[in-house]
């Protein structure tokens, strides 16, 4: 289901995915495209031209032939039945040096006199040749009338497509007789042209594939490292202070790295916002409260040992009033600082409010926790704590209980905060984690 919606957040039609696939394949195809059109263009027009160029030549080797075997001037003679004549020889159906050219060359060959094809390579559908048939009258106009020779790249003889060229035919006496028509029927040519522009084609394919897989991985991994910062932020929206991204997205050298990197930073200053006091540098009241539920959850779980304590300063107000309430700050923040180190590796504190702390105490029960905190008590009863010219001394009490009495939290902090109440009233600059038989009345 989750994967499910990862891939349609991949997918979105108007996700970046799509997007980068588009600005990367449109382009692609469009110069694909141009590509092979500018090439197919340019490789038809040098094509032309080469053919053009061939069918001239087989049509001046087809004349100087007849003219070298046949000396003399083109004629047709005769009324009823006409007979095809160079020179003194008869050329009906004299068809050699026209097939073997044809054969040679595989160009077809047509010996027009006047606009008549009186000798021709080209057969008809039942197989016959297909002389006695005429030009058409654009080439007559063309070629005969002006006298000029001409390539066709579209020539329709008989249902059959050719590229041809047609040069007219002199007599001696500088008379026009004819034409010679050379041509290659179209379709071998379209052949070519598709088996030279198929390596073009096919590279236009394969660099698509390519760009396309490219551009997949690229936005997939983009469009993953987005979604989990995404996901990151949201989790910040909803309370929760203690995601992480990646490294492999923080390590990114883009702006994605970057930014990813201003969100922990971001993190760490809404932490510091939302779960320190300010002054202390300790964990405030709602988070410490957060952290005792985690604790104690985390201890009925796995049946383990805690214990809670509320520690306060004796006579702070004092404090305040013969040194000043900056002084007090400075004493305020002493104490954080002797409190955090007595209990680091076993719990933390968290400033509960005034002169007030929380002391949460993780895998230790209530003896152990006591003994600490009667270490801790000592460090603060032996602090010599100077301001301006002065030397500020003080003690703490502690009230203290061990987590494992089915207690709410509620009832825990009342639990620690009556033991307090307890040191307070007897003596203050003690730790009281048990209230004696004789007393717990009094304290009810
Ligand atoms: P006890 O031994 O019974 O606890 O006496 P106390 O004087 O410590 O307790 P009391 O509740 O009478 O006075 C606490 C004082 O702490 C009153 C308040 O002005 C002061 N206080 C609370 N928060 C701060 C603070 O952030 N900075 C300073 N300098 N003083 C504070
Ligand atoms: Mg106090
Ligand atoms: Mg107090």
């Amino acid at each position: 289901m989750a994967g499910k919606e990862e891939k349609n957040n991949l997918i979105r039609k108007d996700g970046l995915h799509v997007i980068m696939l588009c600005m990367t394949l449109i382009p692609m195809l469009i110069l694909g495209c141009i590509i092979v059109t500018v090439t197919a263009n340019r490789f038809n027009k040098a094509l032309n031209t080469e053919i053009s160029k061939a069918l001239e030549d087989i049509c001046g080797i087809t004349l100087r032939t007849y003219d070298l075997m046949y000396p003399g001037d083109f004629n047709l003679i005769g009324e009823d039945e006409y007979v095809f004549v160079k020179g003194n020889s008869i050329l009906n159906n004299q068809y050699e040096i026209i097939d073997n050219i044809k054969e040679q060359t595989g160009m077809d060959i047509s010996i027009f006199y006047y606009d008549t094809r009186v000798l021709t390579t080209i057969h008809n559908e039942q197989g016959e040749r297909i002389v006695g048939t005429g030009c058409s009258t654009v080439v007559f106009q063309q070629v005969y009338q002006r006298r000029r020779p001409k390539f066709y790249p579209k020539v329709d003889i008989f249902g059959t497509q050719y590229f041809s060229y047609y040069t007219p035919m002199y007599n001696s006496n500088g008379n026009i007789i004819g034409m010679i028509f050379a041509g290659r029927p179209a379709e071998s040519v379209k052949k070519q042209i598709a088996m030279s522009m198929l390596p073009i084609v096919l590279l236009e394919v394969v660099g698509t594939i390519i760009v396309l897989w490219i551009c997949t991985t690229w936005t997939g991994t983009l469009i993953t490292h987005l979604m989990v910062m995404k996901d990151f932020l949201k989790g910040m929206t909803d309370g929760k202070l203690d995601g992480d991204i990646d490294l492999l997205i923080t390590r990114r050298g883009d702006e994605v790295g970057e930014m990813a990197r201003a969100m922990l930073h971001m993190q760490t200053a809404v932490r510091n916002l939302v779960e320190k006091d300010t002054l202390t540098g300790l964990r405030n009241r709602r988070y410490g409260n957060i952290k005792l539920s985690e604790v104690q959850k985390k201890a009925e779980s796995r049946d383990g040992e805690f214990a809670v304590a509320i520690g306060d300063v004796d006579f702070f107000k004092k404090i305040n009033d013969t040194y000043g309430h900056e002084c007090g700050d400075v004493v305020l923040k002493t104490v954080s600082d002797t409190l955090a180190r007595g209990l680091r590796g076993r719990g933390f504190a968290a400033r509960w409010g005034g002169e007030e702390f929380l002391m949460v105490f993780q895998y230790v029960n209530g003896e152990e926790a006591e003994i600490i905190l009667n270490a801790i008590r000592n460090d603060i009863k032996i602090l010599s704590i100077p301001y301006e010219d002065k030397i500020v001394r003080l003690t703490m009490s502690f009230g203290v209980i061990d987590g494992r009495c089915n207690c709410s939290i509620d009832e825990l902090i009342r639990g620690a905060d009556e033991n307090l109440y307890y040191a307070k009233t007897h003596g203050r600059n003690r730790v009281v984690r048990v209230i004696p038989e004789e007393d717990s009345d009094a304290v009810e």
